[in-house]
C-alpha cells in the first residue's frame, strides 16, 4: 500500500480516529524502539555476567589440574566454595584439556560425540586474546543436552605464546535463555496491551476534546429556515471551537437578515399588488353588468385579473408559511371537519364539470381522533389537492377522498382518474413554480405554487405529503394519488 493510499484512507475517517491512530503510531513506535534498545542492553549485561562467572569457574578449574610424577595430566573437578552461585549447573559442565595440535589430553563430562571447536580459539589465543568465548548452538552428538545453546570458554593453562595447552569448558545457557525468553514474552504481551490501553485513552481524550464540535454540528443541523432566529451555544473555553461557534453565529445572523428582508419584500409587494387588482376586478365586473364594451374582452380581462389575484394570494400565503411556526395559531381540531368543509368548497368547481367527490373515513375503533394544526392552512392544503384532482381529471370522473385513522396517526388520500404524474416528476411537482412539462398542463390555469405551499404547510405541522400513481400508470385514467399523513394529538 503506497503512502498516498494510506493518506487517502485516513482522510476518510473521523478526526478522533485519526488522532488516535497517529498517537498509537508515534507512541507505539517509540515504545517498540525503546523496548528493543533496553532488551539488547539487558541481554548484553546478562551475557557479560554469565561470561564473568564462567571465567571464574575456569580459573578455579585450572587450579585443580595436576601433573603427576609420570608426566600425566590429571583433571579433578574442583571442590568449589558452596557459597558461590553460578548461572549454570556445574554438574553438566563439559571440561577438557587440549593440546594446541588439537588432541584432547583429558576430559570430564558426558561429551558423547560432541566436537568442541578449537581452531579459531587457538588463533585468537595466539593473538593474545585470553579468554576466548563462543556460543555453541549445534549440539550434534551431545547426549541429553541441557539447553538449546552452550557457552564455551577457552583459556591457556601455560605461559607459552601461543599456548601449548588450553582448557575448554562448555556449560548450558539454560538460565540465560530462560531469563531472556521471559523478558521477551513480557514485552510481546506487554507492548500490545499498553498500546491498546493508550489507544483507548487517546480515543476517549480526543472524543472529549471534540465533544464541543459535535455539539455545534448537532445544533447547526437543527437550525433551518423555520428557526433562523436561534443561535449556536458558545462554549465556556475561549478556544478555537468558540471562535468557530461565533463565526457560524455571525453567518446565521446574516442569513436571517437576508431571509427576513426577502420575506418582508414578498409580503409588502403582495399587499401592494392585491389592492389595485381588487379595484380593477370590481371595475371590470361593474362594466360587464352595465353592458359597457364587449363582454368577451371583459370576461378575458376578468379571468386574467382573477389569475393574478390568486397568484398574489398564494405569494402572500407562502410568505406566511415561510415565516415559521411562531406566527401560526395551532389548535386541536378534527381533520374530517376540515376535509368536509374543503369538499363543500371544491364542489363549486366540480359541479360544472360533472365531477363527483366521494368521501370515506376508515376508522376501526370508531373513536374520534384529533390533530394539532391551523385550520385555515390545513383547509388550504386539502382544497389544493381537491382542486388539482378536479383540474387534472376528465369531466364526469370521480375523485376518491379517503381518511384512514389509526391510534397514533391519520392519512388523507386523494385519488383521481386523471393522467397521473410522470414518475420522474413525482417529487419535482412540490417545488416552487414547477408545472407539469406537457403542453396541455402549461395551458391550464395555475402558477405551480399550490403543491409547494401544501408541502410547506405539511412541514409546519410536522406532517408528510407525497404523490404516487395508481397501480398501473400506463392505463388510461390510472390517476394520481396524493397522500397527507399527520400525527394525532
Ligand atoms: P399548478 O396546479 O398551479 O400547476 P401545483 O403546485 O398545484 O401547481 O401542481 C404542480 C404540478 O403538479 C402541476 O403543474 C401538474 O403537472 C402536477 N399535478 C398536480 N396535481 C396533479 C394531479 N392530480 N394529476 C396530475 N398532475 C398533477
Amino acid at each position: 500500500m503506497s503512502f498516498k493510499t494510506i493518506r487517502d484512507l485516513t482522510k476518510r475517517v473521523s478526526i478522533r480516529l485519526r488522532l488516535t491512530l497517529l498517537f498509537v503510531l508515534i507512541f507505539g513506535g517509540s515504545l517498540i524502539g525503546f523496548s528493543i534498545v533496553t532488551f539488547e542492553f539487558f541481554s548484553h549485561a546478562l551475557e557479560q555476567e554469565f561470561d564473568d562467572a564462567l571465567y571464574n569457574y575456569a580459573v578455579d578449574v585450572t587450579e585443580s589440574i595436576t601433573l603427576d610424577p609420570s608426566g600425566d595430566l590429571a583433571l579433578v573437578p574442583p571442590q568449589l566454595d558452596r557459597y558461590k552461585i553460578y548461572p549454570f549447573s556445574l554438574g553438566t559442565a563439559l571440561i577438557l584439556i587440549r593440546h594446541r595440535a588439537g588432541g584432547i589430553l583429558e576430559q570430564v563430562g558426558e561429551f558423547g560425540e560432541l566436537e568442541i571447536p578449537y581452531r579459531r580459539e587457538i588463533e585468537r589465543l595466539a593473538q593474545g586474546e585470553d579468554p576466548v568465548y563462543r556460543t555453541l548452538t549445534r549440539l550434534d552428538g551431545l547426549p541429553l543436552p541441557e539447553a538449546d545453546s552452550y557457552r564455551v570458554i577457552t583459556i591457556s593453562i601455560d605461559n607459552a605464546t601461543p599456548p601449548i595447552l588450553m582448557l575448554q569448558i562448555a556449560v548450558p545457557m539454560t538460565l540465560l535463555e530462560n531469563q531472556l525468553a521471559n523478558r521477551k514474552l513480557a514485552l510481546e504481551f506487554g507492548i500490545p496491551f499498553t498500546l491498546l490501553l493508550a489507544g483507548l485513552a487517546a480515543y476517549f481524550l480526543s472524543s472529549r476534546a471534540l465533544n464541543p464540535v459535535s455539539g455545534l454540528i448537532r445544533k447547526s443541523r437543527e437550525i433551518g429556515v423555520s428557526n433562523l432566529s436561534e443561535r449556536l451555544p458558545l462554549p465556556q473555553a475561549r478556544d478555537e471551537v468558540r471562535t468557530l461557534a461565533e463565526t457560524l453565529n455571525q453567518m446565521i445572523e446574516r442569513l436571517e437578515n437576508a431571509f427576513l428582508s426577502q420575506e418582508r419584500f414578498i409580503a409588502d409587494a403582495s399587499h401592494q399588488l392585491l389592492s389595485p387588482l381588487t379595484i380593477l376586478k370590481g371595475e371590470i365586473e361593474q362594466a360587464i353588468r352595465q353592458g359597457h364594451a364587449k363582454e368577451i374582452e371583459l370576461k378575458s380581462f376578468l379571468q386574467e385579473t382573477d389569475r393574478l389575484a390568486k397568484l398574489v394570494q398564494d405569494l402572500l400565503l407562502l410568505a406566511r408559511v415561510d415565516a415559521g411556526p411562531e406566527t401560526l395559531g395551532m389548535a386541536p381540531l378534527e381533520l374530517e371537519d376540515v376535509i368536509l368543509e374543503a369538499i363543500a368548497r371544491a364542489e363549486k368547481s366540480a359541479r360544472p364539470r360533472g365531477t363527483r367527490i366521494s368521501f370515506n373515513i376508515l376508522n376501526e375503533s370508531g373513536e374520534s381522533r384529533q390533530v394539532r394544526g391551523e385550520e385555515d392552512l390545513l383547509m388550504h392544503l386539502v382544497l389544493n389537492l381537491l382542486e388539482n384532482a378536479i383540474k387534472y381529471s376528465p369531466d364526469g370522473s370521480t375523485i376518491q377522498v379517503i381518511l384512514n385513522q389509526w391510534p397514533e396517526r391519520q392519512e388523507l388520500t386523494v385519488a383521481d382518474e386523471g393522467p397521473g404524474i410522470p414518475p420522474e416528476e413525482l417529487d419535482k411537482i412540490f417545488a416552487r413554480f414547477y408545472r407539469g412539462r406537457s403542453k396541455k398542463e402549461q395551458t391550464r390555469p395555475g402558477y405551480g405554487l399550490g403543491l409547494a405551499i401544501a408541502r410547506q404547510i405539511a412541514k409546519l405541522h410536522d406532517a408528510r405529503i407525497w404523490a404516487e400513481n395508481l397501480a398501473n400508470p400506463a392505463d388510461q385514467g390510472a390517476g394520481a394519488r396524493f397522500h397527507f399523513e399527520i400525527k394525532n394529538l
